[in-house]
């Protein structure tokens, strides 16, 4: 019957079984190359790594990470589910993803100098937002009141972000948000403004961290505001991790109830996310001694697994325990060290040609430079610099009318750090930038709306060859330095 319906069917199944040596050559076993398979896919990533090779990479959230992360992150550890944690799977066969996310969580106590009885974690977050978002659904119901940084004053969506006319993140639609604003006349958070409207809204919950802030966080602070509400104090590390896990900055973890991270921005690790837990006793009643104990481990796993998650990617978690690994080794400390150094010397270098920085400097790894006074924008001059293979991103500065035409641009330090990128590579990093912020003022003058200033970089001939020229010099520059990862992938 089969074989009268599918006649051409069995003849092949009979021709596969016929010959012992095509037994498994069928493609479906997937043992091909990415070059044999599909090529089309492996240009576009040799030309994506071309591209990193040859640019200057100034985005302050981005990195490099190293060739044993990713290794890890393209292993057969990707074909395993494993919902639920060690030792409590709805899967067989974990032993080993059991072994491997235990060991991930150790390393990441330890990589933030944690106590295990005071500190959990949680290494399943697919990403930080993710990872926020699992943190929020753990400790707070639908509208809940939560309060972080507004997003154009250097906050991250995730932190409440809304406009007049439209809630934009899901932590807006599902929660109340009240942001808090930098103080415009020095670019600091406004500690004062938030403990003000705190007495206000009441919040649940108080971020604290930031994607565009140069300065220092008072987590201190922060927690005395809380406590004011009986609210948690969550802090977002996740621009600042690496800088965290080798002390160079004040640690968030003594002053809050929750810690969240990304692990590929300083940390240098896989794209993933990670919730730190506090345990043990939240707070002794001043008059009868009744200690009230922390829950938040619990709700935190249930929240990123079953509430949000389904099976975590054990090869982010591989990933993330070597750079867990990383962290901890003395280079890392000195990259950290010199990632500082770098963007210092980013903002001394541009102040002495001029520019205006947002709060006037740097405590951390990156700057935001405040173009304005210069009569330039971030949105063109961002332009400008792609063209020459210079990466970096515009960014809201105080004071901005526009969001789609922000005043300034973020620069980071820490990819090209991974470079080994030292301060006098970054005064000729400088001198490039400067060189396209020129270039962007005489294409302004000539032109009128963004649409016009965009065709007239790539079409006047004058600034097509001056684009290029700058171009040429960065790639030469940017070629002669190293780069974590495999040769050509
Ligand atoms: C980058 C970032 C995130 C989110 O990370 P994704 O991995 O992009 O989701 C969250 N919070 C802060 C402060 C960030 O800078």
């Amino acid at each position: 019957m089969l074989s009268r319906l599918y006649p051409r069917l069995i003849q092949q199944v009979y021709a596969v079984n016929a010959s012992p040596l095509s037994r498994f050559s069928s493609k479906w076993t997937g043992r091909e190359s990415l070059e044999s398979e599909d090529p089309e896919i492996l240009r576009i990533i040799k030309n994506e790594k071309d591209r990193q090779l040859r640019g200057l990479e100034l985005i302050a959230s981005e990195n490099f990470c190293s060739r044993a992360a990713i290794e890890a992150m393209s292993s057969c550890l990707t074909n395993k589910y494993s919902e639920g944690y060690p030792g409590q799977r709805y899967y067989g066969g974990t032993e080993n993803v059991d072994e491997l996310e235990l060991l991930c969580q150790k390393r990441a106590l330890e990589a933030f100098h944690l106590n295990p009885d005071e500190w959990g974690v949680n290494v399943q977050p697919y990403s930080g937002s993710p990872a926020n978002f699992a943190a929020y659904t753990a400790v707070l119901k639908p509208h809940d009141r939560i309060m972080g940084l507004d997003l154009p004053d250097g906050g991250h969506l995730t932190h409440g972000f809304m406009t007049d006319a439209k809630r934009i993140s899901s932590t807006s639609i599902y929660f109340e948000s009240m942001p808090y604003r930098l103080n415009p006349s020095t670019g600091y958070i406004d500690m004062d403004a938030l403990e003000n409207s705190a007495k206000l809204f009441r919040p649940r919950m108080i971020i604290a961290g930031a994607s565009a802030y140069s300065r220092l966080i008072d987590y201190k602070r922060m927690r005395e505001i809380a406590d004011q509400h009986g609210a948690y104090v969550l802090s977002d590390m996740a621009h600042i991790s690496g800088l965290v896990a080798t002390q160079l900055v004040p640690s968030p973890f003594e002053h809050s109830d929750i810690v969240t991270t990304t692990t590929h921005k300083t940390l240098r690790g896989p794209r993933a996310g990670i919730i730190f837990f506090r345990k043990g006793v939240r707070s002794v009643h001043k008059k009868t001694g009744k200690e009230t104990m922390y829950d938040l481990e619990s709700r935190i796993n249930f929240a990123v697994f079953p509430s949000l998650q389904g099976g975590p990617h054990n090869p982010a978690i591989a990933a993330i325990a070597v750079a867990l690994k990383q962290s901890m080794e003395p280079f890392f400390k000195e990259y950290q060290i010199q990632t500082l150094k770098n963007a210092a010397t980013m903002a001394s270098e541009l102040t002495a040609r001029g520019y205006n920085l947002v709060s006037g400097g740097t405590d951390n790894h990156l700057v935001l430079v405040d173009l304005r006074p210069k009569g330039i924008d971030g949105a063109r001059t961002e332009k400008v610099l792609e063209l020459a293979s210079v990466t970096v991103n515009k960014n809201s500065v105080p004071g901005d009318k526009s969001a789609l035409m922000p005043g300034g641009l973020r620069l980071g330090a820490p990819a090209l750090t991974s470079r080994d990128f030292v301060e006098e590579d970054f005064v000729k990093v400088v001198d490039f930038l400067d060189k396209g912020v020129e270039i962007a003022i005489e294409a302004k003058k000539k032109t009128k709306k963004l649409a016009d200033f965009k065709s007239f970089i790539e079409t006047n001939p004058e600034t097509v060859e001056k684009i290029s020229n700058l171009r040429n010099e960065v790639e030469k520059f940017a070629r002669s330095f190293p780069m974590p990862g495999f040769e050509d992938h």
